[in-house]
């Protein structure tokens, strides 16, 4: 029989059960340290549900600076909530949401998690990156049009989650969350506590249900702390899964700061969304109170072609806000989301409450890092097209 050492608990015998229970006095320990409570604003005391521990994944409070977008009326200005800085590879708006899941997941004693969404989706990748640092194992289910795994290449976000060894299941493109990517979730979850007896915590596409919700339910506390109801007017983000917009909306409708909400989708319709927060009010008990249609202002007509696809002249626009402002937005959504906000503000100006805006930056850099921007920098007269060769001089000594 063997014998090991495990630090002041002592000399333990080891065979299976054993071995299994010390994993699990190890895994709780470490567990009481991660969660930290929670404590939800006073606004929001009376919701249904409230998370009572959250862990800490995000470096926050984010910043909100001016930004001097072009293309905006002299009339407007615009500043932005740096989101996107909540951290390196853990960063953007799911690590905000991921800090409620992940804490229930550990509560709830499980030691892997699954959860699904497009090849290059950035949450997919967050859940990796804060599995592994919260020694969970993460499972993904990624939607793409591969035939052979060894297709799949190491591009953006799918590097870093073969960098945290996710396992990785490749599903069809066409999958819908409800009819096909929740029961494939299910039946993984199965299969994984047949084989070792472990539990897994299943976390829907986005992050966005009614613990996820808490992420930007405590972000708006932030935002006030940093003093929106009294510098801002408008509030502006991407739209994606709708829970970013959820928690939005319900916290500024709670908190009754008169600052208006617009969520720029870049997928789906205005009544998928509006569908989708009536749910979450339903869920946190405040159906009867109000309707998603009163609290949030969805702007359509910036998705493009599809979710995930652009245009080269969108693709184009990325590159204008960076090279005028030296801030980057993604091709998926913060892209998507700024040209509506820009485009809106000269078209329809009455849209917005006021004249001060701040824009929610929500992450997604590695999105730039899929390929696709080779192409536009490369044309000429990119604003790469400044790119300059400068040899030694001919017959140069040194
Ligand atoms: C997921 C995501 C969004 C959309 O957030 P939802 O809560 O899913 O609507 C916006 N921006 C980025 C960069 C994202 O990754």
């Amino acid at each position: 029989m063997n014998v090991i050492r495990f630090g002041r608990i002592g000399l333990i015998k080891r065979n299976a059960t054993h071995t299994k229970n010390i994993h699990r006095l190890l895994f709780n320990m470490a567990s009481r340290e991660i969660l930290k409570p929670y404590e939800p604003p006073a606004w929001a005391k009376h919701l249904k549900y409230l998370p009572t521990k959250r862990v800490s994944l995000a470096c926050s409070n984010t910043p909100i600076h001016e930004w001097n977008l072009p293309g905006i009326p002299s009339d407007f200005s615009v500043s932005i909530k740096r989101d996107d800085l909540t951290g390196s590879t853990l960063s953007g708006n799911k690590v905000r949401k991921l800090e409620f899941l992940f804490a229930d997941a550990i509560q709830k004693g499980c030691k892997h998690v699954i959860t699904c969404g497009g090849i290059q989706s950035n949450h997919c990748r967050a859940v990796a990156v804060a599995a592994r640092q919260l020694g969970l194992q993460p499972h993904l289910l990624l939607r793409g049009d591969l035939t052979d795994a060894g297709e799949l290449g190491c591009e953006g976000n799918v590097l870093l989650d073969r960098l945290c060894g996710a396992h990785i299941h490749l599903v069809p493109k066409f999958s819908p969350y409800l009819t096909k990517l929740k029961p494939r979730m299910e039946k993984l979850a199965a299969k994984i506590k047949s084989e070792t007896g472990e539990d897994t915590y299943l976390i829907p596409v986005g992050g966005s249900n009614e613990v996820g919700v808490f992420g930007y339910i405590n972000v708006f506390q932030e935002l006030l702390e940093q003093g929106l109801a009294e510098r801002f007017d408008d509030l502006v983000f991407a739209c994606g899964s709708g829970g970013t917009a959820a928690g939005l909306c319900i916290a500024n409708f709670l908190s009754g700061t008169g600052v208006r909400c617009h969520a720029v989708k870049v997928s789906d319709s205005a009544d998928y969304f509006h569908e989708h927060i009536n749910q979450t009010l339903r869920d946190v008990g405040l159906d009867l109170e109000v309707k998603s249609e009163e609290i949030i202002d969805i702007v359509s007509g910036y998705k493009g072609i599809a979710y995930g696809v652009s245009t080269d002249e969108e693709l184009g626009f990325l590159a204008e806000v960076s090279s005028t402002t030296g801030i980057m937005v993604d091709p998926v959504y913060t892209g998507k989301a700024v040209r509506g906000l820009v485009q809106e503000l000269n078209k329809n100006p009455h849209r917005f409450k006021g004249r001060r805006v701040l824009f929610l930056h929500t992450g997604g850099i590695f999105g730039l890092f899929d390929g696709r921007m080779d192409a536009i920098l490369k044309t000429e007269g990119s604003i790469t097209d400044r790119i300059h060769l400068w040899p030694d001089p001919e017959g140069d000594p040194s």
